[in-house]
Parts: C-alpha cells; structure tokens; sequence
C-alpha cells in the first residue's frame, strides 16, 4: 500500500486535477494527486483563462502570480485572411482579469500551491474498487491507494470515466488543432485575434516575455498525418499569404515545438460518477476549444466540489449534488462551443461570405452578453 486514510484519490496532475487538489485542501481535506506522466509538465502552448477562472485563482492566492507570469487581456479581434476587422469586442467589465498565459506557467503557479508530498508522479491509474465506505485505486506498478473518495480527474480519455461510465469513445469534431509558441522577442502583436478563412482558422494569442502563442485549424480526417511534408511547412502552404503576423508566427516556430490535436467533446451527460467516484474537467465534459473554457471550466469544478463536501458529510450525495450543479453550465459551454467551431469551419465561398457579414452587422453587444453569462459564473 502507497497510502491509506480517509483522503481524497486525484487521478490526473493536468489543471483539473491539481485544481482538486487545491480547493479540497482548502477545504480541509487531505486531497493528493496521482499522475501517470513521470514528472508534472505541460505542453508548449498558450491557453486563456477569463474572468470566471481567475476570480477563483484570485481565491486561492494564486492570481498576482498568474498575472506577474501571463498577459492581463480586455479584448479581442476578428479579422479575414488579408487582415480586415470583421469586429473588435472589449470584454464586458468583470471583478476579474482575463490572462493569456503559457500552459507551463500555469502548471507550475498550480503544482507550487501544493506540497510536493501531494502529487505522486508515475502512477497511472488502472482500475478501482468501491465500496460504501471507501474506495481503492489501482496504480499499478506504483500500488494501490485507499480513499474516502476518488475523483477522476484524468482528461479527455480518462480511464476512470471508461470503468465508472463505460460510456465509450469522446467524438471527432472534424478538425485538428496545431498550436506553437513563437519566441518574437517583441509586444508588437499583443491583440487576441482570431482570423477566419474557408475552413481554416488562425489565433493570435500574446502570452507575455515577448512570446506569443498561436493556434491554427483546417478541416481534415481524424487521423490524417503530417509527415510527408512537415507541420510548418504544411502550416505555411495553408496559412503563408494571411495577414500579418501569421507568417511570421508560424516561421518563427520550430517545426518540432508544434503540437497538433484533434478537436473532441462528447454529449454532456448528467451523471459523472457512483457512490464515492466522480469526475471533473475533461474527463466529465470534454469539450472543443473554440471557447476556450474547457480549463477554467475545470477550475469552476473543482471550486464547486469543495464547497459540495463542506456542506454535508456524506460524501456519495456530495458528489452527486457537484454533478448535478456543474451540469447545466457545463453543457451549455459545451454545446456553444461546438456551434461557434461548425460555423468557425465554414469551408463554402457563400457560406463565409455570409458569415463574414453575419460578424460585421451582429453589434458587439451581442458577443459581450454571451461572454458576460461565461464570466459571471461563482461558486
Ligand atoms: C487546442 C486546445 C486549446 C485550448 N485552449 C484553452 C483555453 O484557451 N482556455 C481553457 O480554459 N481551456 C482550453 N483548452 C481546454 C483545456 O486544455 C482542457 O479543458 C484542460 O486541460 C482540462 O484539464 P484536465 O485536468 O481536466 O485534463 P488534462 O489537462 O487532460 O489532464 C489530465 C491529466 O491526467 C493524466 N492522466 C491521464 N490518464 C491517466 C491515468 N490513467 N492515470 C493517471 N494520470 C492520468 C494526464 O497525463 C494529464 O496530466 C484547450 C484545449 C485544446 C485541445
């Protein structure tokens, strides 16, 4: 045996998890991580995170670090492919900043507010055991751990999920996702922008310390390679004659720093977990980035779950009733998420000549109301 108690079993190091980990302990409860990866590391990339996200970090004592490490951003841009404005929307005025960071940043102002003692690296989780009284996880090689609960909080291909829901595969939405950190050296380009062609999109995401971090899309299979001809170079076939600084951005990245993903989600689902297991972050409700809401999202959730089990101590209906407060929102973001991504994708001439005009004529006002319910969100 690893361990044993009445602690919590995090499965996952990823924001979710750590995020656990955070709030349970604030909580009070002895909460420790276990991750499979052999240290604890994020990817080379920027993410966003809004007001909904970092009004809970403030909580935490974590904001002034996000934000001595990140870019404090109030707005964004949509552009055409030679750079037009199709609309600029400020954000709405929020108690809390939005913040363009690097996903290693993050990771390390997450992983330092815990004791090194709580996160347990090379430990993938392989199977659990529940009972009304506890539950016992599998880590293999790294043994096994017993808890009061275990909260599954191992991302879009969780394990956890597939023993609890056994509900099968998260679905491809139609599109990878290629994303780079491009070290320019410069604040020069420090708008969030967005830049849509046919079928093809490009983000423009400054993270601070003269990097920025971008994104890029284009309709393609599942599981269609890169290799023959390289990722920057294929990049530079589909994105080389869009506005400044797209090119630039793209050069400036080594071919072997930029990552690719598929898009996934799943339907969302109302039940999470049995008993004393639940799940949290992707692994509960996975979904496209187009809104970039799926980390804060698992930010609210673990908020959300701590304040669940200080108020009752039963710890199965304290589960469900964290479930079953994260569905709505979560489902709603998901949804939205996957809507703005098909329109996003248009591949058509007519279909983006419409939706080009669709963006000019839709008053900023519109944008703001939908993101102003994305960031008002509270425990
Ligand atoms: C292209 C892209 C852009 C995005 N942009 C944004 C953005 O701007 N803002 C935003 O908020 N969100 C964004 N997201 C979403 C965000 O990255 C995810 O929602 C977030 O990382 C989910 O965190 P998580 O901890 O639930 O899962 P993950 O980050 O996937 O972490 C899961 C962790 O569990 C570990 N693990 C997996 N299996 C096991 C196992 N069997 N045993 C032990 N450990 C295991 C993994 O190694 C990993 O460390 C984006 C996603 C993508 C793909």
């Amino acid at each position: 045996m690893m361990d044993a108690g009445g602690s919590a079993i995090v499965v996952g190091g990823g924001i979710g998890g750590l995020s656990a980990a955070i709030a349970l302990r604030r909580a009070g409860v002895q909460a420790d991580v276990y991750e499979r990866a052999p240290e604890l590391r994020e990817v080379g990339a920027g993410i966003s995170l809004w007001p909904n996200a970092t009004r809970q970090l403030r909580r935490w004592g974590l904001l002034d670090e996000i934000l001595r490490r990140g870019f404090r951003f109030g707005g964004g841009e949509m552009r055409t492919p030679r750079g037009t404005v199709l609309t600029a929307i400020p954000f709405p005025a929020a108690d809390a900043p939005g913040v363009l960071i690097h996903r290693a940043d993050l990771h390390a102002v997450l992983a330092d507010a815990l004791p090194p003692w709580a996160v347990r690296t090379g430990a993938e989780f392989q199977r659990l055991v529940d009972s009304p009284d506890g539950v016992e996880a599998d880590f293999g090689e790294a043994g096994t751990v017993e808890g009061a609960f275990l909260v599954g909080a191992d991302g879009l291909w969780s394990a956890v999920r597939r023993q609890v829901l056994g509900d099968g595969e998260p679905v491809y939405r139609g599109y990878p996702v290629w994303r780079g950190v491009a070290p320019v050296g410069t604040s020069e380009w420090n708008t969030l922008t967005e830049t849509l062609g046919r079928g093809l999109r490009f983000g423009i995401v400054p993270i601070g310390g003269g990097r920025v971090a971008w994104w890029a899309t284009a309709n393609e299979a599942e599981r269609a390679e890169d290799a023959a001809e390289g990722r920057r170079a294929k990049l530079l076939r589909l994105f080389g004659d869009w506005h400044r600084p797209i090119p630039q951005l793209i050069e400036a990245t080594p071919d072997d720093e930029i990552l690719k993903n598929g898009t996934y989600d799943r339907p969302p689902v109302r039940r999470w977990g049995r008993g004393r297991v639940t799940l949290l972050g992707d692994a509960a409700h996975p979904t496209t980035p187009n809104l970039g809401q799926g980390g804060c999202m698992a930010i609210e959730d673990a908020a959300v779950l701590a304040r669940c089990l200080c108020e009752t101590d039963d710890v199965p209906a304290a589960l469900r009733a964290f479930e079953a407060r994260r569905f709505r929102r979560t489902a709603w973001i998901t949804r939205e998420s996957l809507r703005y991504g098909r329109v996003g994708q248009w591949q058509h001439a007519a279909a983006v000549r419409m939706r080009e005009m669709i963006f000019r004529a839709t008053p900023a006002a519109v944008a703001r109301s939908t993101m102003g319910r994305m960031f008002a969100f509270d425990t």
